[in-house]
């Protein structure tokens, strides 16, 4: 199994047990999420975007428009971080103190560069295209070359990240369990509802099949 290798960047420090470097694990939360959290310093200020993302083997594809300032600070060769998180549960303890979250969450390290060449360009569209909406590249327009000139898409090599996991139910004080408060878990799922016509569609345009039923893959 292929893992990241833990530096100071990357290490889990509170709950090290819930901390994991494998690609495997961190791919397939990267690859749940819809959208990602995108972190970058400009003279020593912070900002942090969300935005859509996909994966293409060990590199991270983003795109935005061309005048972005995220756009701006790769082109500068500045690094990146970037965080993806998945809410799987409320965790409600006896105590305030101990009341949590049960996530998968993703942290990813690397320095994007903007793909320039045209079929390149495309390419990656076509991932993020297909990601979010598998089987939409081929039944929709396709994008034309003002719009792909308008478009910049960021490929960042993942060079280090890790994975933080917590599962199960709260863990309280071992005094506190004689008390008389509920505590559990209040489990979150992620639903996608039956697709809305645009109120402009075309008369009798049906629902395509690939979004009839559309949930991500866990
Ligand atoms: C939904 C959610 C709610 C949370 N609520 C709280 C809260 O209320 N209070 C709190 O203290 N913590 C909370 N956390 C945990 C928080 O994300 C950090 O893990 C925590 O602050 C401890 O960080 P650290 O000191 O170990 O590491 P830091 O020094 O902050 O980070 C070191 C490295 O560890 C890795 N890392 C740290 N956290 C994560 C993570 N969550 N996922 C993946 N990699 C990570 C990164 O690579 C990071 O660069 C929450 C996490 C999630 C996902």
């Amino acid at each position: 199994m292929s893992t990241f290798t833990k530096t100071h960047r990357n290490r889990v420090k509170r709950h090290p047990e819930r901390g994991a470097y494998d690609h495997e694990t961190v791919y397939k939360i990267l690859d749940e999420a819809l959208i990602c959290h995108v972190g970058f310093a400009v003279d020593n200020q912070p900002f942090v975007i969300p935005t859509i993302h996909a994966r293409r083997g060990d590199t991270l594809l983003l795109h935005g428009a061309s005048t972005s300032r995220l756009l701006k600070h790769i082109e500068a060769g500045n690094p990146l971080c970037v965080a993806v998180t998945l809410l799987d549960g409320l965790v409600v303890a006896r105590s305030i103190f101990n009341n949590s979250m049960n996530y998968r969450s993703i942290v990813l390290f690397g320095t994007g560069h903007l793909l320039d060449d045209p079929e390149e360009k495309y390419a990656a569209l076509h991932a993020l295209t297909e990601r979010v909406l598998p089987g939409r590249w081929d039944d929709a327009r396709l994008p034309n070359r003002k719009e792909l000139k308008a478009t910049s898409i960021i490929a960042m090599p993942i060079e280090t990240a890790s994975a933080k996991i917590r599962v199960g139910p709260p863990k309280d004080e071992p005094e506190d369990y004689a008390l008389e408060f509920w505590a559990g878990i209040v489990p979150i799922t992620q639903t996608f509802h039956a697709p809305q016509n645009d109120p402009k569609l075309k008369d009798n345009t049906p629902v395509p099949k690939y979004l009839q039923g559309y949930k991500r893959h866990s």
